[in-house]
């Protein structure tokens, strides 16, 4: 069975503002579909910290995350147009390639995407990085990899794309719980989501109304009364990803009836969120795309989700100093186009999440500049920041609808979400709008939040 589709007044909510809930937001927008983005804290989002490598290759990554990666990176130019069309900003794309160098040739012969580059000798690394350590006798030139700036420029453009294209904001909203209601089919047995926390069959009242939030935008005052029913998500997606069965949003969340096995997915009915001021309320919807980050767990303890923290500092450089990004082993150089240098990063998974700099974490990037550049060992500092990277077990991200009818996932993007931004936003958003294509399907498939 199909799902109803929700009226096109009804705003999809989007349960996090950071980089891939502002990219989703974004390409809904672009669709014409009214979007709500529920965001507890927009500087703490890994979309601020990253590096903004742009880097398949580069990062070694291989299988269906490299086909991704490789097919995100083919969508950014024409991504990136869009941003600055809708929001009159830069996003700092710089194609500038990357170098990988390595200590000797046959480390870099046996690096899992050489076939993707250009190999280096010494004299090749040294034209390509002028000035770089001693230790490095070899290198991989991607010369399709590059960066965009996300920290100063991405960011910021993205959001006032958003605001341009009639994307709302509640900043400093913090949901609390998905509101659902019982399901119609079965799943595994071990996915007996009745008794998880976050099921329910019963509307939890809040303290406040929803209509404390702008009626047109959050449509009814309330959550209908009547059991919608389910669509199956997570349990066929390569249903869900197929032609388009419907042109509203979420029309598109159902399998066919005659090829898809049954499933007892919740409903979604609404959530519950924590504004900035205290107060509590209760929020109807029918679809939402979580894109909580490194926290997507805390509201959905079944996503394996953790985070990953990394510490970053940054140089500033003369202009055209480093003319490619140079991704060493622990620590990677990324110059921008005024000569800021951001290095990176640490990769703490038993950090959890505590915040701050440690001196370990700090010291480890600036032995890396040694090696890496000793050069710009001597010049002036100018930040230090840390954030948290979304990790999975396989560190792919989970995109597509999952555990609950009508919730689409957009997160676990760990160490390459700048990257992915570009297709795992149209993907979700192609999904929602009804307008998906095989192709999508193959990504979707490979990227199901149940695949471990
Ligand atoms: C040190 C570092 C370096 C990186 N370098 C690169 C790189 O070079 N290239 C690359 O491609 N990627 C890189 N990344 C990865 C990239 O930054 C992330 O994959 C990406 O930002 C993830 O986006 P997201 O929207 O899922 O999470 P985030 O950008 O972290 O946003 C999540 C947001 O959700 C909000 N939120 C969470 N829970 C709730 C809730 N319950 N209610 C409301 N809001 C909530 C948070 O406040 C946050 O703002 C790096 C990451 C780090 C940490």
């Amino acid at each position: 069975m199909t799902a109803a589709a929700p009226p096109l007044s009804e705003p999809v909510l989007i349960l996090g503002g950071g980089l891939m809930g502002l990219a989703v937001a974004h390409q809904l927008a672009r669709r014409g579909v009214a979007v709500l983005v529920l965001s507890r804290r927009r500087s703490e989002a890994a979309g601020f910290v990253a590096a903004g490598m742009l880097a398949p290759h580069a990062e070694g990554i291989g299988g269906a995350l490299l086909a991704l990666g490789q097919a995100s990176l083919a969508r950014i130019p024409a991504w990136v147009a869009e941003i600055e069309a809708d929001s009159d900003l830069s996003c700092g794309l710089r194609p500038c390639g990357i170098v990988v160098p390595f200590t000797t040739a046959t480390e870099r012969d046996a690096y899992p995407t050489a076939a993707w580059g250009t190999a280096l000798d010494r004299a090749a690394l040294e034209r390509e990085i002028p000035g770089i350590g001693p230790r490095w006798r070899a290198g991989l030139l991607f010369e399709q990899d590059g960066q965009i700036d996300n920290r100063r420029r991405l960011m910021r453009a993205l959001e006032r794309a958003c605001v341009q294209r009639g994307v709302r904001f509640e900043e400093g909203s913090e949901v609390l719980e998905l509101i659902t209601a019982p399901g119609v089919a079965a799943v595994a047995p071990d996915q007996d989501l009745a008794h998880q926390p976050f099921a329910g069959s019963a509307y939890t009242q809040g303290k406040d109304s929803p209509s404390g939030l702008a009626p047109e935008s959050v449509g009814a005052a309330g959550p209908s009364p009547t059991v919608r029913p389910a669509a199956t998500g997570a349990a066929a997606p390569m249903a869900v990803a197929g032609p388009a069965t419907g042109s509203s949003p979420g029309s598109n969340q159902g399998p066919d009836p005659g090829t898809a096995p049954p499933a007892r997915l919740p409903q979604l009915e609404a959530v519950r969120l924590r504004r900035a001021d205290g107060r509590e309320l209760v929020l109807p919807c029918q679809t939402a795309v979580l894109a909580g980050g490194a926290w997507s767990a805390q509201l959905l303890p079944q996503l394996p989700v953790v985070p990953v923290k990394g510490q970053m500092l940054s140089l500033q450089g003369p202009i055209g100093a480093l003319p490619r990004v140079v991704f060493g082993p622990g620590t990677y150089l990324v110059p921008r186009e005024d000569g800021l240098l951001v290095v990176g990063a640490t990769s703490e998974a038993e950090a959890g999440f505590a915040e701050g700099l440690t001196p370990c974490g700090q010291r480890q990037l600036e032995q890396g500049i040694a090696a890496l550049l000793p050069a710009a060992s001597g010049w002036p500092p100018m930040e230090r920041w840390w954030g948290f990277r979304p990790c999975t077990p396989d560190e792919g991200p989970l995109l597509g609808p999952g555990l609950i009818s009508g919730l689409w996932l957009a997160t676990g993007h760990h160490r390459n979400g700048v990257l992915l931004a570009a297709l795992s936003a149209e993907l979700v958003a192609r999904g929602i709008s009804g307008e998906a294509s095989p192709g999508d399907a193959e990504h979707l498939e490979a990227f199901r939040w149940d695949r471990f």
